[in-house]
């Protein structure tokens, strides 16, 4: 009974319709959190979910079974290892990190983002990001309370090299993002603009290669050139998205900052054994990204010829595309149980423009139905 009675009183601001607890939230959470809304992520069941860019095969019964006795195996009463070293070095050989660089794992590469976010977060300092892109550079920014300087696309998607060295000259960003290929326009940039954002750029220059595996480029070999270069690559799109495993490498004098501010338990101990197990057989995931590349050319094809429809190259596990009515679409398109990633109100640029996951053949045909029945 005193339990009860010492408990808050959920019920204080009734009258108000305000609880007891928001006002107290209110009296302390920050001022721009408070003003924040959560990262949305739409209820899927009963959907065909293309919304996320995840991979649309599931793994061979064997792998499935090897990963089933490795998990098995996993002490789950201790605190993982916090540097990973079993981990750390199936990444190194597998991706071919140069042995020159260091690496820190990540829960998801959103959690990189968010340490060097915070890392970087030096009063008055700035981050700056190529727009539209990956929301996450700018959420961490906001997160860590240091201003983002977006610069804007042209109209094709291509890098503004000249914007964005203008804007590095004037804000001096201690930190560039450059998701390659981008999130959500899928195109890559050319080599020699980013060495030109490298050379000009005063702080880190963070390579985001989370489609790397459908890219078939990357500047990770080149690392050892560019002692102001990070690249940064997930397991997720690669079709691991569930167990959260994102890494970074660069410099060990980078990487040794923000490993301060990384928790150090952080990878946990199924993800670590499950991903030891999975990179053993990294083939099997190759062969699915080829598939992938495959069916997202046909999906582009089909979407291309329809009246009205502008499908944007893409070298990553989705397609963009611009209707003459995007949300209306949209809508027709979660009639029909499919759910799609609606960008209309994302970026001016992106007015109209839906981006589709690219799904296994059977999935992209009911797309491309639903969209031609839909228009
Ligand atoms: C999906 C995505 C990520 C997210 O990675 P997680 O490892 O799942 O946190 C990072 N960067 C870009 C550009 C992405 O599209």
């Amino acid at each position: 009974m005193s339990d009860t009675q010492s408990a808050p009183r959920a019920s204080a601001g009734g009258a108000t319709g305000i609880s007891a607890a928001a006002a107290l939230a209110a009296s302390v959470v920050r001022d721009d959190v408070l003003a924040l809304s959560a990262y949305a992520v739409p209820s899927a069941a009963g959907f065909l979910k293309l919304d996320a860019m995840e991979n649309p095969y599931s793994l061979p019964d064997a792998l499935r079974e090897a990963v089933a006795q490795a998990v098995a195996g996993a002490a789950l009463n201790r605190y993982p290892d916090p540097r990973a070293p079993e981990l750390q070095a199936r990444l190194r050989s597998v991706m071919q990190i140069p042995a020159e660089s260091a690496l820190m794992l990540g829960n998801g590469s959103d959690e990189i983002i968010a340490v060097v976010s915070q890392a970087l977060a030096r009063p008055g300092a700035c981050v700056l990001g190529i727009e539209p892109s990956f929301v996450m550079y700018r959420m961490s920014a906001h997160a860590a309370q240091v201003r983002h300087v977006g610069v804007a696309l042209r109209p094709d998607f291509s890098l503004d090299t000249e914007a964005v060295l203008a804007a590095i000259a004037t804000h001096r960003p201690a930190v560039v993002w450059i998701s390659y290929p981008n999130n959500p326009t899928g195109n890559l940039f050319p080599d020699a603009d980013i060495e030109a954002i490298l050379a000009a750029a005063p702080g880190l220059v963070v390579l985001d290669e989370a489609y790397n595996i459908f890219a078939g480029r990357s500047w990770l070999s080149r690392l050892p050139e560019f002692p102001n270069m990070m690249v940064m690559r997930t397991l997720s799109k690669v079709g691991l998205a569930g167990i959260r495993l994102g890494y970074a490498a660069a410099h060990p004098d980078w990487i040794r900052e923000f490993d301060k501010l990384r928790p150090p338990y952080n990878v946990n101990v199924l993800t670590q054994a499950a991903a030891q197990t999975l990179l053993d057989h990294a083939s099997v995931f190759d062969e699915q990204a080829q598939r992938i590349c495959e069916t997202r050319r046909d999906l582009m094809t089909r979407l291309a010829a329809m009246p009205g429809v502008e499908v944007f190259p893409s070298n990553a596990n989705f397609v963009l595309a611009r209707f003459a009515d995007g949300p209306g679409l949209m809508k027709a398109l979660l009639d029909r149980h499919i759910l799609v990633k609606n960008l209309h109100a994302f970026h001016p640029l992106l007015v109209n423009c839906l981006r589709f996951t690219v799904g296994t053949p059977a999935e992209n045909a009911l797309l491309v139905s639903a969209v031609a029945d839909a228009l």
